[in-house]
């Protein structure tokens, strides 16, 4: 037979699939995939099963119905000061992996560098390259995940045709501060290259940290296409909504791209969220607060046990340095081993490298879990503390 594509064939499965079935086979806490084990808001929940009754169940319009497309500009203009036009710069996708791919799609020519900054969510790269395109990898480094300016300028050159960027990232729990966006803007502009803005933990953010849009700086909302995430937003992470604000210039090729990927997302589900994003400001301050307890809760119990936890600023995440409690070998091997002896499964970090020099030493946990699964999964790990099987494994 002749071969099947290079790249999806040298492509493992995602390190959250595996690491699921690995905590489901050793009957494991999943704290490993990012997805909140707590159901979103009743009233969005119940509007979508309401619009399955209503007979508008055909093909919504291709850049997604006018009622969320509205929400999101309306969304835009609250939340950031955006001014957006619903009928020329949103486009709705199935999820914000679909709306990654469509912007990718709509501005990339086969040979065209694009910066990525390291930690990366799995899939940037397998994407970026599929499309012919050429990744230029900047790494950001623990504690602090400051930019690396310098090496951020290097990255930059006359074949750059974008950057990918995600704030708050995943799995840093870092927010990019408004003198990092500052610097990325200039350099987007005297390169005269676009921004793929993966904003999916956007109303995610702890400790007086707020988000800002790199899309809302100076010179920016022509060369920016800004991702937002339903699932992320309202804990409705098997929805797949996804919706992309993108100026007029932008936003055709990437209904293109849509057109071509999916050409529609779910009408009834469009309609919840268009609902959805509609609620009162507390809403949003809410989740972000009942977040950060769960975080407090998660990182205070993983210090205690001896975990050299990260801060995080924003997401779902926590990244913690292991080495201080003596196990030999590396990430992937910690995880394996506390799935099957501590039944607490995470993610190791070195997933979101791209080379062979990743950083071995860090996992993440998921802490958009219920306070009662986060204090069993702590009272797990006490027990493997103390049971020995750390000195008997490391
Ligand atoms: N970007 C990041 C950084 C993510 O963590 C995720 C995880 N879900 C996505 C994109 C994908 O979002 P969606 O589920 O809406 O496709
Ligand atoms: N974004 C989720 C995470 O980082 C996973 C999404 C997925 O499994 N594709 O855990």
């Amino acid at each position: 037979m002749k071969p099947q594509n290079d790249l999806l064939s040298a492509t493992g499965t995602t390190v959250f699939t595996v690491m699921s079935a690995l905590a489901q086979q050793h009957g494991a806490i999943n704290l490993g995939q990012g997805f909140p084990d707590y159901e979103g808001p009743e009233d969005v929940v119940r509007a979508a099963a309401e619009a399955l009754l209503d007979n508008r169940n055909q093909y919504p319009p291709l850049t997604g119905l006018p009622e969320l497309r509205q929400a999101v500009s309306d969304a835009n203009r609250r939340f950031y000061g955006l001014e957006i036009d619903p009928n020329a710069e949103v486009v709705v996708t199935s999820g914000a992996t679909e709306a990654l791919i469509a912007c990718l799609m709509a501005v990339l020519n086969p040979g065209d560098e694009v910066v990525l900054l390291e930690p990366l969510y799995d899939t940037y790269l397998p994407v970026v390259k599929l499309l012919g395109a050429v990744p230029r990898l900047v790494r950001l480094s623990p504690p602090k995940w400051e930019l690396p300016r310098a090496e951020l300028a290097a990255a930059f050159g006359p074949r750059t045709k974008a950057i990918l960027l995600n704030s708050p990232m995943n799995p840093a729990g870092k927010v990019f501060t408004g003198a990092e966006l500052a610097f990325i803007a200039d350099l987007l502009q005297r390169h005269d290259a676009y921004a793929i803005c993966d904003e999916v933990y956007e109303h995610l953010t702890f400790d007086g940290w707020k988000h800002i849009p790199l899309m809302t700086l100076p010179g920016m909302r022509e060369r920016c296409m800004r991702i937002g995430s339903a699932g992320k937003t309202f804990s409705l992470t098997g929805w797949k909504v996804g919706y992309i604000t993108a100026d007029r210039s932008l936003a055709p090729n990437v209904a293109k791209a849509h057109q071509n990927l999916t050409f529609t997302t779910a009408p009834n589900l469009q309609r919840a969220v268009a609902l959805g994003l509609a609620k009162e400001d507390a809403y949003f301050t809410g989740i972000a607060t009942e977040l950060q307890a769960r975080r407090d809760l998660l990182a205070r119990g993983l210090s205690e046990l001896g975990f050299g936890v990260l801060p995080t600023q924003g997401s779902y995440f926590i990244t913690c340095d292991f080495t201080t409690l003596g196990f030999a070998g590396d990430d992937v091997a910690f995880c394996r081993h506390l799935t099957e002896a501590a039944k607490v499964t995470a993610i190791p970090v070195s997933a979101f490298y791209a080379g062979s020099d990743a950083p071995r030493h860090f996992i993440r946990f998921a802490f958009c879990k219920r306070e009662s699964v986060l204090e069993e999964a702590l009272e797990r790990l006490r027990a493997w503390k103390r049971s020995g099987a750390l000195a008997a494994a490391g």
